[in-house]
């Protein structure tokens, strides 16, 4: 497989799990120009020299790592010196980089073989089908050697069972089960939900919203897997609950689709259907008369245009403080934050 070098001090979608060597290689290009002369775009021809001694010095870096049996260079940081010695100036450019051993599905994706499967390949693919035989048991759920395996491997595949049964968990509609092993999903399943890749970890999550919104709402929350494709897919009345309680999420870069997409999420929540209605009455025997809210639990109270009902509920559960869209004041305040986010954002992401 090729050498991945990057910049950065992680590869998506895989797991470092040794750090080999520091490597270091250089190339010094002789000639007689400034290098300010260079950047100031005086000199193709230098630059071409330049590029090119870039070049010798990255396959350089490859075959080092290669050599050091590494899958990946991370951290690479590159440096121009300029040297200057008896009339003449040279330029020495040099790649520093720190090689690692991955340990990840990536790997043997870049590496497709049609005639050969590497050993990690098949133990990954035997480990994926144990354990869809053991989710086929209703009060399963991973155990620590399991997790292990799920998150060593990157055991994406079976993700959909994992939040199924993290969902049943979280919502303690299971029974019969270690609490050891309900305690290791709770520390687990976010974790290994980060390390997926986006569209993923979206897949997964968005595939059931109603078993537990709430909960689905908080794993959303807390892995920055805001996701307006998703979002507009399910711009129904009935979810609108839902919806409200994901717009103070964030997804960890915003395109111009995706503001396009949370604009028309906007004009969703602009147009929601009324659930209650207005009645002229009067407040109390002695109160004046005025606007009276029947709210969709059927309350009658007084109330401004655009208010909430301020009516009690049962078993002490406090006001029922839906509006005449049946919304209460906090998810009002949430589409006003969500109102503000897309403001700056099309700040942010206008053409001029
Ligand atoms: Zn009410």
């Amino acid at each position: 497989m090729g050498i991945i070098i990057t910049t950065t001090d992680s590869i998506e979608g895989a797991r470092i799990i040794r750090y080999i060597d520091v490597l270091r290689t250089s190339v010094v290009v002789g000639t007689d120009i400034a290098l300010t002369d260079l950047f100031g775009g005086s000199s193709a021809k230098y630059r071409n020299k330049l590029n090119s001694s870039y070049d010798r010095a990255m396959r350089d870096l490859k075959l080092k790592a290669q050599a050091c049996d590494a899958d990946a260079v991370v951290g690479l940081h590159t440096d121009f010196e300029e040297i200057f010695g008896k009339g003449k100036t040279r330029f020495v450019v040099s790649l520093v980089g720190t090689a690692v051993k991955l340990d990840c599905p990536l790997c043997d994706k870049v590496a497709v073989d049609n005639d050969a499967v590497s050993l990690s390949m098949l133990r990954r693919n035997q480990l994926v089908l144990s354990l869809r035989k053991k989710f086929e048991k209703d009060n399963y759920s991973p155990n620590e050697s399991d997790w292990n395996n799920i998150l060593t491997y990157s055991l994406t595949e079976i993700a959909p069972q994992i939040y199924d049964r993290y969902l049943s968990i979280a919502r303690e509609t299971i029974s019969n089960m270690p609490l050891s092993e309900k305690k290791l999903m709770m520390e687990n399943f976010m974790p290994f939900l980060r390390s997926m890749e986006f569209e993923e970890a979206v897949n997964v999550v968005y595939a059931d919203i109603t078993t537990a919104p709430y909960c689905t709402a908080d794993i959303i929350k807390q892995c920055n897997l805001f996701c307006p494709e998703k979002i507009v897919t399910m711009l129904l009345p009935e979810n609108k609950h839902f919806i409200i309680s994901v717009l103070g999420t964030d997804k960890t870069r915003y395109t111009r689709e995706d503001l396009r997409l949370m604009k028309q999420i906007e004009s969703y929540l602009d147009n929601l259907p009324d659930t209650g209605h207005y009645i002229e009455g009067r407040d109390g025997l002695f109160g004046k008369n005025g606007t009276m809210l029947v709210c969709e639990r059927g309350h009658t109270t007084a109330v401004e245009l655009g208010g909430h009902c301020t009516e009690s509920l049962e078993r002490g559960l406090g006001i029922c403080n839906l509006n005449v869209k049946g919304i209460t004041e906090a998810e009002v305040a949430q589409i006003n934050q969500y109102k503000e986010k897309i403001a700056v954002l099309s700040n942010l992401l206008s053409n001029d």
